[in-house]
């Protein structure tokens, strides 16, 4: 399956001030369409087949789908995957044979075609937003305004930050003056959500502060 790395689609979620993070959702756009794939024309393409029988979908993923247009879809990619599963049923024959195959069935049931997939793409995101830095001087301006990220795709993009060539070093400077901050302003709001359970702040308004921890969660541990 083919994806479009859209340009449009980054410039539309960095444009937007006030999300905790813009890659999460670019994360959560991408993630619907390959699920969506997963439920149309990938039932019938051969090697998508192949990589759903061999690592079949993550319990998230599998609700995704359950919730999606075609319960037919789901059904017959999950039970070409259960024959693979099947195999791993098989009586073992020694503590050291169940041993094996107790690792081996954890393993298998945390592998995801769609995670993979989702995951490809992201990679290629975090890539063109640094190329994105050093060919469009707009970008530029709006990343500057930018809130940050939460810390996985702060992370990947300082990974990623070589793409920005000659203008790297420019680059980390301002992500992780952007994300500084964006993570300051974001304890500050955290320490009056405490101070303010003090009796002598009792009359004193919460303000943004009283969804400071759902906004932390965001944060560090990035869009559910
Ligand atoms: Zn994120
Ligand atoms: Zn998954």
């Amino acid at each position: 399956m083919r994806y479009h790395i859209s340009t449009a689609l980054i410039l539309q979620e960095f444009a937007k001030i006030g999300g905790e993070c813009p890659l999460c959702e670019i994360r959560s756009i991408v993630e619907k369409n390959v699920v969506e794939q997963y439920l149309g024309e990938a039932v019938m393409v051969v090697d998508v087949r192949y990589k759903v029988n061999e690592k079949g979908f993550c319990k998230e993923h599998f609700d995704m789908l359950f919730e999606g247009q075609s319960k037919l879809a789901l059904a017959l990619q999950t039970y070409t995957r259960m024959n693979v599963l099947k195999e791993k049923l098989k009586e073992p024959s020694s503590f050291r044979a169940a041993s094996k195959l107790g690792a081996d069935i954890l393993a298998s049931s945390s592998t995801c075609v769609i995670c993979d997939t989702v995951e490809d793409h992201m990679q290629r995101y975090y890539k063109t937003v640094a190329e994105l830095y050093l060919s469009e001087e707009d970008f530029r301006d709006l990343l500057g305004y930018g809130k940050g990220f939460c810390l996985g795709h702060y992370a990947e993009l300082l990974k990623n930050s070589s793409y920005a060539g000659s203008k790297t070093k420019e680059y980390l400077k301002t992500l992780a003056a952007i994300e500084n901050d964006g993570f300051d302003a974001l304890q500050s709001e955290l320490k009056w959500f405490c101070d303010r359970h003090d009796f002598r702040n009792r009359d004193k308004d919460l303000g943004s502060a009283k969804d400071a921890l759902p906004r932390v969660r965001r944060k560090l541990y990035g869009k559910k």
